[in-house]
């Protein structure tokens, strides 16, 4: 039996990163977890093979290979999903999707002519699929029924099918679900509220592979919040801080997590021995109404500013999420967003308008208030409101598209920075020097001749440079990575500002039409 599984292309987003990519030649940031998850819950004397498109398309040989085409996806990911349905059913294939788009929308993966629909987790689904399949079956559609799996059982991901040199960052996952209960959140319902976790030993186990295939360069932690179960975090660390010290700390590690890390100074602490160096936080918005209309209570019991602090004083570089468009927002959302940034200086502040994701609680309470305009929601930056907002449409655009060209000005950006890097202390491990790669090195001339010889911010790049050596030289290897993503900010806001405006001048023809 011969399985080839693809990975659908992403359309550009604030995550896509490729100009920090080029920079270090590489093609993409994380591999698809999903997928080499999925090949190693299958029966092992099966063959597989894995094509990442976002690295390359998938070949003609490939497609006359297979027996059966495996595809996984995000919402964001639905056009090129779709495309390659219809390509493996030219070849003849039969398909089977999963994940977490056919599992928010089956609907959709019904129409498209999917053959199998293997929902919710693979772990429950996967194995009634097989069994249906040995016995003959060619179509079918299998749901856990709200049963969620047991994760310690998770086998090892097959990371060997993964083309190593193509990525940035290796994806592990140690839990799964969260216990908040954000309204637009997709997590919970995807996952449940009880967080669910792998045990210390079976991820040190995930780490000795990739370490064995030879893998040496940064993990992204998936987990869509490191610390919903704290109990089993806790009992994590000092494993991993062992494993990490014993082999001079190969990976660096950056992870999502709720704002509430930063009251837990004893967590802090053990991720940064473990080598933790950023952390993405869900702060949303400073608007304290907003938070609590979303449900996001654990957002508004301390000062949002305070805890970004508290986990930059640790050394851990803080990357933050921001939407504008909640319901009774004020006008000025923009703007706001715009002061806390500036005022704690997060270098990356990923920012989005609103969108209702299918099955979430948003989406229920739109769709009962009939407010819902459409399904194309997905964490795309570039995409309008799926939903009628409570404020003029236009409004809300423009607020973002003005913020977001804000922050991403090149002085601003610089500024920020700089103020950032000052107030950020850096952890001191007991790391041997080890040298970096030819790779590392000419992307580190390519940002110094960039910044500090092409651009007109030049100025700025030295004289930050002079001052963070002066002040706090630890921490001069973060400065110039930021410096490095100015290159992909600088080239996305120019989308965003375009794709947005197109949007809004299109939506305005057609009221005319009308
Ligand atoms: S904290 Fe994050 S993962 Fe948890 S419910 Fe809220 S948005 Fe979802």
């Amino acid at each position: 039996m011969r399985v080839l599984l693809v990975y659908p292309q992403f359309p550009k987003t604030f995550w896509s990163y490729e100009k920090v990519l080029e920079l270090v030649d590489r093609k993409v940031l994380l591999p698809p977890l999903g997928l080499v998850t999925v090949a190693a819950i299958l029966p092992q004397e099966w063959e597989f093979k894995l094509v990442d498109q976002n690295i390359r398309p998938v070949q003609v040989e490939e497609w006359q290979w297979a027996d059966l085409v495996i595809l996984s996806a995000m919402i964001v990911q639905k056009d090129d999903m779709q495309d390659l349905i219809v390509r493996a059913h030219n070849y003849g294939k039969p398909v089977l999707v999963g994940g977490p788009y056919p599992t928010a929308l089956p609907e959709e993966m019904r129409a498209a002519g999917a053959d199998f629909l293997v929902l919710d987790e693979g772990e429950i689904t996967l194995p009634l699929f097989v069994e249906a399949w040995k016995k003959g079956e060619r179509s079918g559609e299998y749901r856990s029924e709200g049963v969620k799996p047991d994760v310690t059982s998770t086998p090892i991901p097959r990371f060997d099918l993964l083309d190593f040199s193509a990525y940035d960052s290796m994806s592990i996952q140690f839990s799964r679900g969260c216990p908040f209960q954000c309204e637009f959140c997709d997590i919970i319902v995807l996952y449940g509220r009880k967080p669910r976790t792998k045990t210390p030993e079976q991820l040190i186990k995930e780490l000795n592979y990739l370490y064995e295939l030879g893998w040496r360069r940064s993990i992204f932690m998936v987990d869509d919040n490191f610390i919903g179960n704290k109990r089993n975090v806790k009992l994590l660390l000092p494993v991993l801080q062992k494993w990490q010290e014993e082999r001079n700390y190969p990976f660096a590690f950056t992870t999502e997590a709720s704002v509430d890390l930063a009251q837990d100074q004893e967590l802090l602490d053990m991720m940064v021995a473990c080598r933790f160096e950023a952390v993405f936080l869900g702060i949303e918005t400073p608007d304290a109404d907003s938070l609590s209309l979303t449900k996001k209570y654990q957002n508004t019991r301390d000062s949002l500013s305070d805890a970004v602090d508290q986990i930059t004083a640790k050394g851990i570089r803080v990357m933050a999420g921001f939407i504008i468009g909640f319901d009774n927002e004020a006008p000025g959302a923009g703007q706001r967003i715009v002061e806390f940034v500036e005022k704690t200086g997060i270098p990356s502040a990923m920012f989005g308008m609103l969108q209702a994701l299918p099955g979430t609680a948003l989406w229920f309470r739109l769709e009962k208030e009939g407010r819902l305009l459409n399904n194309n929601a997905g964490g795309n930056q570039t995409h309008l409101m799926n939903f009628v907002p409570t404020r003029p449409i236009e409004q809300i655009a423009q607020e973002y598209v003005d913020a977001f060209t804000h922050l991403y000005e090149p002085h601003v950006y610089l500024k920020r920075i700089y103020r950032y890097y000052l107030k950020m202390n850096a952890p001191s491990l007991n790391m041997k020097f080890t040298m970096p790669d030819l790779i590392d090195l000419r992307a580190l001339a390519t940002v110094i001749w960039r910044q500090g010889v092409k651009r007109s911010t030049r100025w700025l790049f030295w004289q930050n440079i002079w001052g963070i050596l002066r002040h706090n030289p630890a921490v001069l290897t973060n400065y110039l990575l930021s410096c490095a993503h100015n290159e992909h900010f600088l080239y996305y806001r120019d989308i965003v500002k375009q794709q947005i405006e197109f949007q809004l001048s299109a939506g305005q023809k057609e009221e005319v039409a009308v």
